[in-house]
Protein backbone atom coordinates (compact mmCIF):
# COMPACT_ATOMS: atom_id res chain seq x y z
CA UNK A 1 0.00 0.00 0.00
CA UNK A 2 3.19 2.29 1.01
CA UNK A 3 4.48 2.01 -2.25
CA UNK A 4 1.00 2.24 -4.36
CA UNK A 5 0.77 5.51 -2.19
CA UNK A 6 3.94 6.71 -3.09
CA UNK A 7 3.34 6.17 -6.83
CA UNK A 8 0.32 8.00 -7.02
CA UNK A 9 2.04 10.72 -4.92
CA UNK A 10 4.66 11.06 -7.68
CA UNK A 11 1.55 12.73 -10.08
CA UNK A 12 -0.02 14.67 -7.66
CA UNK A 13 1.28 17.88 -6.30
CA UNK A 14 2.31 18.21 -1.98
CA UNK A 15 -0.43 20.98 -1.28
CA UNK A 16 -2.93 18.84 -3.05
CA UNK A 17 -1.60 15.32 -1.50
CA UNK A 18 -1.53 17.43 1.63
CA UNK A 19 -5.40 17.88 1.42
CA UNK A 20 -6.18 14.73 0.24
CA UNK A 21 -4.49 13.46 3.34
CA UNK A 22 -6.53 15.43 6.11
CA UNK A 23 -10.16 14.61 4.22
CA UNK A 24 -9.93 11.27 3.61
CA UNK A 25 -7.17 9.79 5.83
CA UNK A 26 -8.25 11.20 9.35
CA UNK A 27 -6.64 9.74 12.05
CA UNK A 28 -9.29 6.80 14.32
CA UNK A 29 -8.19 5.36 17.00
CA UNK A 30 -6.92 1.97 17.12
CA UNK A 31 -8.90 -0.73 18.90
CA UNK A 32 -5.48 -2.92 19.89
CA UNK A 33 -2.30 -1.17 21.65
CA UNK A 34 0.74 -1.19 20.28
CA UNK A 35 3.15 0.93 22.47
CA UNK A 36 6.78 2.59 22.38
CA UNK A 37 8.66 2.94 25.57
CA UNK A 38 12.21 4.58 25.90
CA UNK A 39 14.53 2.27 27.70
CA UNK A 40 17.64 5.10 27.66
CA UNK A 41 16.98 8.08 25.78
CA UNK A 42 20.51 8.71 24.62
CA UNK A 43 22.11 7.32 21.25
CA UNK A 44 25.53 5.46 20.18
CA UNK A 45 24.61 6.64 16.67
CA UNK A 46 24.25 10.44 16.40
CA UNK A 47 21.72 10.74 13.44
CA UNK A 48 21.23 14.14 12.02
CA UNK A 49 17.50 15.49 12.89
CA UNK A 50 16.82 12.58 14.97
CA UNK A 51 13.10 12.79 15.86
CA UNK A 52 14.11 11.32 19.63
CA UNK A 53 16.47 13.93 20.02
CA UNK A 54 18.56 11.34 21.43
CA UNK A 55 21.79 12.96 20.03
CA UNK A 56 20.93 15.54 22.29
CA UNK A 57 20.39 13.46 25.24
CA UNK A 58 22.17 13.20 28.57
CA UNK A 59 22.64 9.18 29.18
CA UNK A 60 19.18 8.24 31.06
CA UNK A 61 17.77 4.84 31.83
CA UNK A 62 14.32 4.33 32.86
CA UNK A 63 13.64 3.25 36.24
CA UNK A 64 12.55 -0.70 36.18
CA UNK A 65 10.34 -0.20 39.16
CA UNK A 66 7.86 2.76 37.26
CA UNK A 67 8.35 0.65 34.14
CA UNK A 68 7.11 -2.23 35.87
CA UNK A 69 4.26 -0.36 37.39
CA UNK A 70 3.21 1.42 34.44
CA UNK A 71 3.13 -2.36 32.40
CA UNK A 72 1.14 -3.67 35.33
CA UNK A 73 -1.35 -0.52 35.12
CA UNK A 74 -1.49 -0.98 30.94
CA UNK A 75 -2.61 -4.81 31.54
CA UNK A 76 -5.30 -3.65 34.14
CA UNK A 77 -6.60 -1.26 31.45
CA UNK A 78 -6.16 -3.22 27.90
CA UNK A 79 -5.86 -6.74 28.93
CA UNK A 80 -5.20 -8.90 26.15
CA UNK A 81 -5.44 -5.96 23.59
CA UNK A 82 -1.99 -4.68 24.15
CA UNK A 83 -0.87 -6.15 20.86
CA UNK A 84 2.98 -4.32 20.48
CA UNK A 85 5.42 -3.81 23.66
CA UNK A 86 8.30 -1.78 22.09
CA UNK A 87 11.40 -0.96 23.30
CA UNK A 88 13.49 1.66 22.00
CA UNK A 89 15.39 4.61 22.75
CA UNK A 90 17.88 6.18 22.18
CA UNK A 91 19.61 3.02 21.96
CA UNK A 92 17.68 0.68 23.80
CA UNK A 93 20.79 -2.10 24.09
CA UNK A 94 22.76 0.89 26.19
CA UNK A 95 20.80 -0.04 28.83
CA UNK A 96 22.84 -2.78 30.28
CA UNK A 97 19.11 -4.27 32.28
CA UNK A 98 17.84 -4.81 28.67
CA UNK A 99 16.49 -8.22 29.31
CA UNK A 100 15.36 -7.23 32.28
CA UNK A 101 12.67 -5.40 30.40
CA UNK A 102 12.10 -7.54 27.87
CA UNK A 103 11.16 -10.27 30.61
CA UNK A 104 9.02 -8.37 32.59
CA UNK A 105 7.33 -7.17 29.55
CA UNK A 106 6.72 -10.85 28.71
CA UNK A 107 5.25 -12.04 31.98
CA UNK A 108 2.60 -9.43 31.94
CA UNK A 109 1.69 -9.94 28.59
CA UNK A 110 2.53 -13.39 27.54
CA UNK A 111 0.86 -12.76 23.81
CA UNK A 112 1.83 -9.49 22.84
CA UNK A 113 4.94 -8.96 20.45
CA UNK A 114 7.23 -7.75 22.56
CA UNK A 115 10.30 -6.42 20.36
CA UNK A 116 13.63 -4.13 20.58
CA UNK A 117 14.04 -1.19 18.04
CA UNK A 118 17.45 -0.92 17.84
CA UNK A 119 20.23 0.12 15.60
CA UNK A 120 21.92 -3.09 16.10
CA UNK A 121 25.68 -1.82 16.62
CA UNK A 122 25.62 -3.35 19.55
CA UNK A 123 24.63 -6.60 19.14
CA UNK A 124 27.37 -8.60 18.30
CA UNK A 125 29.00 -7.16 21.34
CA UNK A 126 26.44 -8.72 23.44
CA UNK A 127 26.93 -11.77 25.84
CA UNK A 128 25.01 -15.62 26.03
CA UNK A 129 23.05 -14.56 28.17
CA UNK A 130 21.71 -12.04 26.62
CA UNK A 131 20.67 -14.06 23.42
CA UNK A 132 19.59 -17.00 25.64
CA UNK A 133 17.02 -14.73 27.76
CA UNK A 134 15.68 -13.33 24.15
CA UNK A 135 14.46 -16.42 22.78
CA UNK A 136 13.51 -17.58 26.10
CA UNK A 137 11.23 -14.76 26.34
CA UNK A 138 10.30 -14.68 22.24
CA UNK A 139 11.70 -10.92 22.22
CA UNK A 140 12.02 -9.57 18.10
CA UNK A 141 14.97 -7.48 17.18
CA UNK A 142 13.78 -4.60 14.69
CA UNK A 143 16.92 -3.25 13.13
CA UNK A 144 17.12 -0.19 11.04
CA UNK A 145 20.19 -0.53 8.94
CA UNK A 146 22.36 2.67 8.84
CA UNK A 147 24.75 3.94 6.22
CA UNK A 148 27.76 2.86 8.75
CA UNK A 149 30.31 0.45 8.39
CA UNK A 150 28.59 -2.30 10.76
CA UNK A 151 28.33 -5.94 9.32
CA UNK A 152 24.48 -6.36 9.82
CA UNK A 153 24.20 -9.46 8.44
CA UNK A 154 26.54 -11.17 10.38
CA UNK A 155 24.44 -9.61 13.52
CA UNK A 156 21.43 -11.13 11.68
CA UNK A 157 22.95 -14.65 11.37
CA UNK A 158 24.21 -14.82 14.26
CA UNK A 159 21.26 -13.94 16.06
CA UNK A 160 19.08 -16.70 13.97
CA UNK A 161 21.85 -18.81 15.17
CA UNK A 162 21.14 -17.94 18.45
CA UNK A 163 17.31 -19.00 17.86
CA UNK A 164 16.08 -15.15 18.16
CA UNK A 165 13.41 -13.30 16.00
CA UNK A 166 15.43 -10.91 13.42
CA UNK A 167 13.80 -8.15 11.07
CA UNK A 168 14.78 -5.43 9.37
CA UNK A 169 13.00 -2.22 9.35
CA UNK A 170 12.54 -2.01 5.65
CA UNK A 171 11.33 -5.30 4.30
CA UNK A 172 13.85 -4.97 1.62
CA UNK A 173 17.26 -4.85 4.29
CA UNK A 174 17.45 -1.46 2.36
CA UNK A 175 19.90 1.04 4.15
CA UNK A 176 17.89 4.18 5.88
CA UNK A 177 19.25 6.80 3.21
CA UNK A 178 16.47 9.85 4.54
CA UNK A 179 15.64 10.66 7.95
CA UNK A 180 11.86 11.87 8.10
CA UNK A 181 12.60 14.23 11.15
CA UNK A 182 9.88 16.49 12.39
CA UNK A 183 10.65 20.49 11.44
CA UNK A 184 10.01 22.35 14.37
CA UNK A 185 8.03 25.89 14.84
CA UNK A 186 9.88 27.32 18.05
CA UNK A 187 7.32 29.57 17.93
CA UNK A 188 4.67 27.20 17.76
CA UNK A 189 2.29 29.04 14.80
CA UNK A 190 1.35 26.16 13.26
CA UNK A 191 -2.17 24.95 13.32
CA UNK A 192 -1.88 21.77 15.92
CA UNK A 193 -5.05 19.90 13.78
CA UNK A 194 -3.60 20.15 10.19
CA UNK A 195 0.13 19.21 11.55
CA UNK A 196 -1.51 16.28 13.45
CA UNK A 197 -3.54 15.19 10.41
CA UNK A 198 0.16 15.29 8.08
CA UNK A 199 2.13 13.35 10.36
CA UNK A 200 3.45 9.81 10.05
CA UNK A 201 3.68 9.64 13.81
CA UNK A 202 0.66 10.76 15.61
CA UNK A 203 -1.25 7.67 16.65
CA UNK A 204 1.33 5.70 15.29
CA UNK A 205 4.33 5.84 17.89
CA UNK A 206 1.70 6.10 20.48
CA UNK A 207 4.70 6.48 23.55
CA UNK A 208 4.17 5.19 26.90
CA UNK A 209 6.53 7.55 29.89
CA UNK A 210 6.64 8.20 33.58
CA UNK A 211 2.45 7.00 33.75
CA UNK A 212 1.20 9.32 30.92
CA UNK A 213 0.40 8.00 27.38
CA UNK A 214 1.74 10.40 24.37
CA UNK A 215 0.41 10.06 21.09
CA UNK A 216 3.99 10.04 19.16
CA UNK A 217 7.68 9.45 20.60
CA UNK A 218 8.33 13.31 19.98
CA UNK A 219 6.37 15.02 22.37
CA UNK A 220 7.63 13.65 25.58
CA UNK A 221 11.15 13.98 23.99
CA UNK A 222 10.84 17.84 23.69
CA UNK A 223 12.25 18.54 26.93
CA UNK A 224 15.79 17.53 25.65
CA UNK A 225 15.45 19.61 22.91
CA UNK A 226 14.65 22.28 25.57
CA UNK A 227 17.90 21.37 27.43
CA UNK A 228 20.02 21.34 25.02
CA UNK A 229 19.36 24.27 23.03
CA UNK A 230 17.41 26.31 26.11
CA UNK A 231 14.32 26.40 23.76
CA UNK A 232 10.92 26.55 25.63
CA UNK A 233 8.50 24.34 24.01
CA UNK A 234 5.71 24.01 25.72
CA UNK A 235 4.59 20.31 27.01
CA UNK A 236 1.47 20.10 29.63
CA UNK A 237 -1.05 17.51 30.92
CA UNK A 238 -3.40 18.49 27.94
CA UNK A 239 -0.48 17.01 25.86
CA UNK A 240 -0.85 13.66 27.07
CA UNK A 241 -3.21 11.38 29.42
CA UNK A 242 -2.09 9.80 32.74
CA UNK A 243 -2.75 6.01 33.08
CA UNK A 244 -3.26 6.46 36.42
CA UNK A 245 -6.45 8.37 36.46
CA UNK A 246 -8.11 7.58 33.32
CA UNK A 247 -10.19 3.70 33.64
CA UNK A 248 -11.61 3.97 30.32
CA UNK A 249 -9.23 2.14 27.55
CA UNK A 250 -11.85 4.05 24.50
CA UNK A 251 -10.74 7.35 26.10
CA UNK A 252 -7.33 7.14 26.05
CA UNK A 253 -6.98 5.61 22.50
CA UNK A 254 -9.71 8.49 21.94
CA UNK A 255 -6.89 10.84 23.14
CA UNK A 256 -4.53 9.12 20.98
CA UNK A 257 -5.83 9.55 17.74
CA UNK A 258 -6.53 13.48 18.57
CA UNK A 259 -3.94 16.23 18.15
CA UNK A 260 -2.02 17.69 20.89
CA UNK A 261 -1.62 20.87 21.91
CA UNK A 262 2.48 20.44 21.56
CA UNK A 263 1.46 19.43 17.73
CA UNK A 264 1.48 23.29 16.76
CA UNK A 265 5.39 23.40 17.10
CA UNK A 266 5.67 20.67 14.17
CA UNK A 267 5.50 22.10 11.00
CA UNK A 268 4.84 19.52 8.93
CA UNK A 269 2.64 21.38 6.20
CA UNK A 270 6.05 23.36 4.57
CA UNK A 271 8.50 20.67 5.18
CA UNK A 272 7.67 17.09 4.80
CA UNK A 273 10.83 15.63 2.34
CA UNK A 274 12.92 14.54 5.16
CA UNK A 275 17.12 15.35 4.61
CA UNK A 276 19.59 12.87 3.99
CA UNK A 277 20.96 10.58 7.05
CA UNK A 278 24.27 12.19 8.42
CA UNK A 279 26.20 12.56 11.58
CA UNK A 280 24.45 15.49 13.34
CA UNK A 281 26.79 18.73 14.30
CA UNK A 282 24.41 19.36 16.90
CA UNK A 283 23.03 22.89 15.44
CA UNK A 284 19.35 24.17 16.02
CA UNK A 285 18.79 24.44 12.13
CA UNK A 286 19.14 21.04 11.79
CA UNK A 287 15.28 20.76 13.15
CA UNK A 288 14.53 24.35 12.40
CA UNK A 289 14.24 25.78 9.54
CA UNK A 290 13.32 29.67 8.96
S1 LIG B 1 17.62 8.06 14.77
FE1 LIG B 1 17.82 6.21 16.05
S2 LIG B 1 19.94 5.57 15.76
FE2 LIG B 1 19.82 7.68 15.09
S3 LIG B 1 20.38 8.94 16.89
FE3 LIG B 1 18.13 8.74 16.86
S4 LIG B 1 17.73 6.98 18.16
FE4 LIG B 1 19.89 6.86 17.58
S1 LIG C 1 3.77 16.56 18.13
FE1 LIG C 1 2.03 16.08 16.80
S2 LIG C 1 2.69 16.73 14.76
FE2 LIG C 1 4.52 16.58 16.06
S3 LIG C 1 5.35 14.52 15.75
FE3 LIG C 1 3.94 14.42 17.48
S4 LIG C 1 1.94 13.87 16.64
FE4 LIG C 1 3.24 14.56 14.97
Amino acid sequence: MGRFKNKIKVYIPDRIWQVMRIIFNPKKPKKKLRVEIHVADHCNLNCRGCDNFSCLAKPNYLDLNDYRKDLERLRELFGDDVEWITMMGGEPLLNKDITVYCSIAREIFPKALVRIITNGTLLLKQENAFWESLKKDRILLFVTKYPISFDYDAAKAYAEKMGVGFEYAFESGDVLKTMYMTPIDLEGRQNPKISYQLCGKGNKCITLKHGKMYTCETIPNFFTFNNFFGTDIKVTDDDCIDIYECDDPKKIMKKMASYAPACRYCDNIHYSSGIEWGLTEKKITEWVKK
